[in-house]
């Protein structure tokens, strides 16, 4: 994607990021009574002003702990969560998208909420109902672009690729950050990315609500009841990579468009051989004829690594659509320590991924087959 090309600014001095904003590592938390559900514009305005929430750098440091806790924990809880179909909000059915669905999954996950719906304070709130006593947001981001006279006066990024688009991350995390970049008598256009922070909370955390709000988006339920198996064929069909049985392992190679897996009968399950060919084809989306990803520039010698991570998440993304969850990916090597030390090195870098492996995601969703017209 053109997007990426303006990235190169932003690669590989040691950058020395301050944690201080963020000491509890814990996103915070409206305050009782004033909760800031909307973009929070004062503090971003306030440029260098005393306790400004880094907004990326405690979204990170929670997409960090999730990681910390290990390859097959976050695994199962992304895929259990995502089972649920993609978070979406209550009030407009807006899907979220990127990081925010990480960290709505894994909220979802740690305090046992059954539905994928949510809502900003103020939503619940236009809508007569109410968020109870003492219940805590998840922190999400939102990126909106805006044009401005002067140069990163919002103390934010400065940037001059993409378009921010929806409630999503559009454009972020391709962008230098902070003013530490170097780059900022290069104003191709003026204008910031700001990252903006919102708090959404359940349903389930919500009393009152009317009807017409779900208590889960319709998504999860048009899975149910079909085959997993039967999902991850249509998106491998529907997209006719070519695909080469009879190795030792799965892999991608993008010199000759291919991928490569063991024979069917050598997995442990038919949901295991689903999973790893769909990892494999999150890998088949990125080739220079698709959406063409590309991280070299970037991420130096942590970019095979970091092609790893967009696979893992777009791969969650889909096996969460299907409802293919439980599903090892088989025979692939686990880049763990890799991710951790390009996150801990870059409060955006996760913002990027996730983006990336939502792109990969709408790609293989819309090239899959189409439904039989009846079981019968
Ligand atoms: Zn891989």
């Amino acid at each position: 994607m053109r997007a990426l090309e303006s990235s190169r600014q932003r690669d590989a001095e040691g950058r020395d990021i301050p944690n201080s904003q963020t000491a509890t590592g814990f996103p915070p938390v409206p305050p009782e009574g004033s909760p800031k559900a909307g973009p929070v514009e004062a503090r971003t305005q306030a440029g260098q002003a005393k306790g400004r929430m880094d907004v990326r750098q405690a979204i990170t440091d929670r997409i960090i702990a999730m990681l910390e806790k290990g390859g097959n924990v976050f695994r199962e809880r992304w895929t259990q969560a995502a089972s649920r179909g993609m978070p979406r909000n209550g009030k407009t059915g807006a899907p979220y998208h990127g990081a925010n669905v990480l960290l709505l999954w894994d909220a979802a996950i740690e305090h046992g909420y059954a539905s994928n719906v949510w809502l900003t304070y103020k939503q619940a709130a236009s809508m007569g109902a109410q968020v109870r006593r003492g219940e805590r947001g998840v922190l999400c981001a939102h990126f909106e672009r805006k044009a401005t006279g002067h140069q990163n006066d919002a103390g934010n990024d400065v940037g001059g690729n993409g378009a921010a688009h929806g409630e999503g991350e559009g454009g972020a995390g391709d962008n230098a950050y902070g003013g530490h970049s170097g780059n900022s008598g290069n104003s191709v256009h003026s204008s910031v990315l700001l990252c903006m922070p919102f708090w959404l909370f359940n349903v389930a955390q919500v009393d009152g609500l009317p009807a017409s709000v779900p208590d889960r988006s319709e998504d999860a339920e048009t899975w149910t009841d079909r085959s997993p198996i039967e999902g991850a064929m249509r998106f491998i069909g529907g997209c006719r990579p070519n695909i080469q049985h009879g190795y030792t392992r799965g892999a991608y190679s993008p010199a000759a468009d291919r991928i490569m897996l063991p024979d069917v009968d050598r997995f442990t399950s038919p949901e295991a051989y689903c999973a790893t060919a769909l990892h494999e084809l999150v890998h088949w989306t990125g080739h220079e004829k698709r959406l063409n990803r590309t991280f070299g520039a970037r991420f130096g010698d942590a970019a095979y690594a970091f092609e790893e991570l967009v696979a893992e998440l777009g791969c969650a993304f889909v096996l969460g659509h299907i409802g293919l969850v439980d599903a090892t990916i088989e025979g692939h090597a686990a880049y763990l320590d890799s991710w951790l030390q390009v996150l801990r090195n870059d409060r955006t870098a996760i913002f990027t991924a996730a983006r990336h492996a939502g792109e990969a995601y709408e790609f293989i969703l819309a090239r899959e087959l189409p439904l039989p017209d009846s079981d019968g």
